[in-house]
């Protein structure tokens, strides 16, 4: 059963809305999470991901204060570097091309060290993605890429704490309650429309905030805002995130923001299923890309695999694999570069082939033309900066000359069996237009006045991520709005007559 009446409610039970949740729950109020999945696919994207964040350190102090369980053995072996607030700002200015919204990446960027110290006061412990973030080079690990904490578990170990947490705080959690809209009068909201247990109720409340995630589930709105083609991505987390929230929001004046024709879209397996499968979880991903050349139906290279550290490019080459011939691409690696595969290429459900010359790895690639690509491999071979040493913990300069799409860092020739191939095509993450915000996390009407009593926090606010996306930061700013809109509502609610 529902209640007929709590203080704040908090639309969806991700990260975002969890951070709100246990944020508002600090002023001392009733708060109840509406969750539109059924318990066993609760969690959102958050529930999906590896459970990284990207967050500002000024040394190894700040990250023992985040993981204290750290050895004086892995920091001795491990150079951890700084993410410094300058460097997180770079990173945001370049890859959105400096169309992030000023506030908010402040607020982001000079928040997200004092966040991660209090979801790790609300329990959820951390560790450092040795995996993913860092390569083994003379005995040492060396973090590159601004990202080097993950939560313990992952995407399934945060959601899993947030929710203890949220129950050992008070906070009524309610699945299979999708809410279907808000309800208004002169004064702000004032209430939600919930379909629960197949009934439509009504919950008063004092405030909503809105954490349903982005409108990337939506076929007809990927197609309607990202464009002809987008219908045909596979989606890479949740099925539950078709916009709700974001439309719920536009009905009672809500001011739409942000690059609405964009999204964080990535190499994703080719015969991945339409959604997001939780016992695979994150791993249909093919992200070593930077260590291969990637091949179209053409048998064509069509980007420059090793511009950048994959945390930096991922996010946007999904969307240049949907533009290719068929939606597909091949990537191609040979015995050199195996090693440095991620795990998630080791998976059972992977669309790969494998051979021991390249004639025969060619006539393996699926839909591609063999003579074009035995030629592509070969002029790249020939193209490659043989007398630079190649280290994949710094960006090392060993590229390409001479080819009309360059490889500009990580390059090596394809030329030692066994050669293997992965076929990708493009997995949409979340979407990027959303709704406008202010620094408290209000939500904004169309003339820039606050709606009263309506707040957002995470995918479906617009306005940060532009074209690109540094890895790590969904999480992170999930938790940072998160925690600033459950504040303000909280503080609110507590005020307001009961
Ligand atoms: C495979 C994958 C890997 C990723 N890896 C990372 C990573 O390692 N690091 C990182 O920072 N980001 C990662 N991301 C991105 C990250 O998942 C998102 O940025 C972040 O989780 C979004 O959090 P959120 O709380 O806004 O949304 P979500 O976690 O998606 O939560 C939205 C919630 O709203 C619910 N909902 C929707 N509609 C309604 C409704 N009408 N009523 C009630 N509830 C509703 C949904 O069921 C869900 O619970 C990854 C994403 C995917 C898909």
């Amino acid at each position: 059963m529902l209640p007929a009446s709590v203080d704040v409610v908090v639309i969806g039970a991700g990260n975002a809305a969890f951070c709100s949740a246990l944020a508002a729950a600090e002023s001392g109020i009733s708060v109840l999470v509406l969750e539109r999945a059924p318990e066993d696919e609760s969690g959102g994207n958050s529930r999906f991901t590896a459970g990284a964040f990207r967050c500002v350190y000024d040394g190894v102090d700040d990250l023992k204060a985040l993981m204290p369980d750290l050895t004086e053995e892995e920091i001795k072996n491990t150079d951890f570097g700084t993410y410094t607030q300058e460097q997180f700002f770079d990173d945001m200015g370049r890859v959105t091309e400096y169309r992030t919204d000023p506030e908010l990446c402040e607020m982001l960027v000079t928040r997200s060290k004092e966040t991660m110290r209090w979801i790790r006061s609300k329990g959820i412990r951390f560790a450092p993605i040795y995996g993913r973030q860092a390569f083994k080079i003379d005995g040492k690990f060396k973090f590159w890429g601004g990202l080097t904490v993950e939560s313990w578990g992952g995407g399934p170990g945060l959601v899993d704490g947030l929710t203890k947490a949220a129950k050992k705080n008070g906070i009524m959690v309610a699945y299979e309650a999708r809410a279907l809209s808000l309800v208004t009068d002169d004064d702000g909201v004032t209430g939600v429309r919930v379909r629960h247990g197949g009934k439509t109720v009504e919950i008063v409340t004092k405030c909503v905030v809105l954490a349903a995630g982005g409108f990337q589930a939506n076929a007809e709105w990927r197609t309607r805002y990202l464009g002809p083609g987008w219908e045909l991505a596979k989606i890479r987390g949740t099925r539950f995130n078709t916009g709700d929230g974001i439309r719920m929001a536009l009905d009672i004046g809500a001011m739409p923001t942000g690059n609405w024709s964009g999204c964080h879209a990535v190499g994703w397996d080719r015969n991945a299923p339409e959604f997001g499968d939780l016992t695979v979880g994150d791993n249909f991903q093919k992200h070593s890309y930077p260590f291969s050349i990637m091949l179209n139906a053409n048998g064509e290279r069509f980007v420059d695999e090793g511009a950048d550290f994959r945390n930096y490019t991922y996010a946007k080459y999904g969307r240049v694999i949907l533009m290719q011939p068929g939606q597909f691409a091949w990537q191609i690696f040979d015995k050199k570069t195996l090693h440095l595969q991620r795990d998630e290429y080791r998976i059972k459900r992977v669309t790969k082939v494998r051979a021991d010359t390249l004639e025969d790895l060619v006539s393996k690639l699926e839909d591609v033309d063999p003579k074009k690509a035995l030629e592509t491999i070969k002029a790249y071979n020939a193209a490659v900066k043989k007398d630079v040493p190649f280290n994949p913990n710094v960006k090392d300069g060993r590229g390409t000359v001479g080819l009309s799409i360059p490889k500009s860092n990580w390059a090596n020739t394809i030329d030692e069996p066994p050669f293997e191939a992965f076929a990708v095509t493009c997995g949409v993450t979340f979407t990027f237009g959303g709704l406008k915000i202010d620094t408290d996390g209000r939500v904004l009407d169309t003339d820039g006045h606050v709606i009263p009593g309506l707040y957002a926090a995470g995918e479906l606010v617009g306005g940060l991520f532009y074209f690109n996306y540094p890895g790590g930061t969904g999480l992170m700013a999930g938790a940072v709005f998160g925690k600033v809109a459950g504040t303000t509502a909280g503080r609110r609610a507590a005020q307001m007559p009961r």
